[in-house]
C-alpha cells in the first residue's frame, strides 16, 4: 500500500529544546517548518522537575512547562506539528523523504533533532523516583542535593565526572559500580581517587532504588559473594551512558560512536541539505540550553541553504 505524499520546504524530526529552537528561527524565517514529533513528544526534560539553570527564569520551571512554553512560542509563528514515530528516511537524493506509519513527507532541507537517551539500570523503583531523589544528570540536579548523601552508579568518564562535580554539593559521595575496577579513563581515576569527598563501592550490583515520594537508599547485590545489603541515600545518580537515537539515520549519514558528525562550528552532516543538532549530536554539553543553541544554529543553516537552492517540483 503507498502513503500519501506530501512535501515540504523544512522538516524537523524531534521535538527537545533543539527541534523546537530550530522551529521557532524557521518558523519566523517564513518557512513553515513541520515539526515531527514521537510519541513521546518534548524529550528528556519531560522526564524532569525543577529547572533551575535554563536562562529567564527566575524562579526555576518545571520541565514539562519549558517545553510547552517552546512549543506554542514555534507554534505562534506558524509551525506546523505532526504525531508520530517516523519509521524511515530517505536521505539518498533531494527531496529527502521522510515516512511515518500514515504519510510520507518530501523535504528539501531536513534538521534532526532526535535527542539520546540516558540508559537506565531498569530496577525497581528507579521510573517511580525520577525527578524525586533519581537523576541522569549531575549539572542538572546537583545542587537539590546539597549536604545530602548521594550515590553514583557507574564506573566510566561520565560517573566519574558526575561524581567529582556532585562533590561541590553533597555531604557524602559515593560511586558505585559492578565491578573491582573502573571503565574510566586513567586521567579520570587519578582525579577521582584524588578526591578525599568520593568514595568507592566495588562489585555492588544495583537491585532496587528504595523511596516512597523520594529516595531513601539503594538495595544493591554483592556479585562476588551474592549478598544483598541497602545502602542508605537522599539521591541516586544513574550515569551508565547515553544511546543516541540514531538508529533511523545508520548507515545513511556519518556517525560516531552512535553521535551524529557535524562539520565543527556548524550543524551540516555529511549530506548536503542535512542539518543536525542537540544530544543526537552532543555527548559532551548535554544540556537545554546548548540543546536549543544548536537548534538555533541548525534553522540558520537551512535558512542559508535553502536560500541557495530553488523550490523543488514537489515543494509548495
Ligand atoms: P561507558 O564508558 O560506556 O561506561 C558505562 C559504565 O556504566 C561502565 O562502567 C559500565 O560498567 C556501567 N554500566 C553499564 N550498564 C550498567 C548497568 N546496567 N548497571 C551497572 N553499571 C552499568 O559510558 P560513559 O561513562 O557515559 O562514557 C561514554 C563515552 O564518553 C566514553 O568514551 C567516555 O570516555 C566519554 N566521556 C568522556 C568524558 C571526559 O573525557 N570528560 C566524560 C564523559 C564521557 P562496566 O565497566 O562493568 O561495563
Amino acid at each position: 500500500m503507498t502513503t500519501p505524499k506530501e512535501a515540504r520546504r523544512l522538516v524537523i524530526i524531534g521535538s527537545g529544546p533543539a527541534g523546537l529552537t530550530a522551529a521557532v528561527y524557521a518558523a519566523r524565517a517564513s518557512l513553515a517548518p513541520l515539526l515531527i514529533e514521537g510519541l513521546d513528544a518534548g524529550g528528556q526534560l519531560m522526564l524532569t522537575t525543577e529547572v533551575e539553570n535554563y536562562p529567564g527564569f527566575i524562579d526555576g520551571v518545571l520541565g514539562p512547562e519549558l517545553m510547552e512554553r517552546m512549543r506554542k512560542q514555534a507554534a505562534r509563528f506558524g509551525t506546523e506539528y505532526m504525531t508520530g514515530n517516523v519509521t524511515e528516511v530517505d536521505l539518498s537524493t533531494r527531496p529527502f523523504s521522510i515516512a511515518t506509519s500514515e504519510r510520507t513527507i518530501l523535504a528539501d532541507a531536513l534538521i534532526l533533532a532526535t535527542g539520546a537517551q540516558a540508559k537506565m539500570l531498569s530496577v525497581p523503583g528507579e521510573r517511580e523516583l525520577l525527578g524525586h531523589g533519581v537523576s541522569t544528570c549531575a549539572t542538572c540536579d546537583g545542587f537539590f542535593f546539597r549536604d545530602r548523601e548521594i550515590l553514583v552508579v557507574g564506573g566510566g568518564d561520565s560517573a566519574l565526572e558526575e561524581a567529582i562535580f556532585l562533590t561541590k554539593f553533597g555531604s557524602k559521595v559515593t560511586v558505585v559500580h559492578r565491578r573491582d575496577t573502573l571503565r574510566a579513563s586513567k586521567i579520570m581515576q587519578d582525579r577521582a581517587f584524588a578526591n578525599p569527598k568520593l568514595e568507592f563501592i566495588w562489585n555492588a550490583q544495583a537491585q532496587e532504588i528504595v523511596g516512597d515520594t523520594t529516595v531513601k537508599g539503594l538495595r544493591v547485590k554483592d556479585s562476588q559473594t551474592g549478598v544483598a545489603s541497602e545502602l542508605a541515600a537522599d539521591g541516586v545518580f544513574v550515569a551508565i551512558g547515553h544511546t543516541p537515537n540514531t538508529g533511523l539515520f545508520e548507515g545513511k549519514l556519518d556517525l560516531t560512536e552512535g553521535y551524529i558528525d557535524v562539520e565543527p562550528n556548524t550543524t551540516r552532516t555529511s549530506v548536503d541539505g542535512v542539518f543536525a543538532a542537540g544530544d543526537v549530536v552532543d555527548s559532551r554539553y548535554r544540556q537545554a540550553i546548548t540543546a536549543a543553541g544548536m537548534g538555533c544554529m541548525a534553522a540558520i543553516d537551512a535558512e542559508r541553504m535553502l536560500s541557495d537552492i530553488p523550490l523543488t517540483e514537489t515543494a509548495w
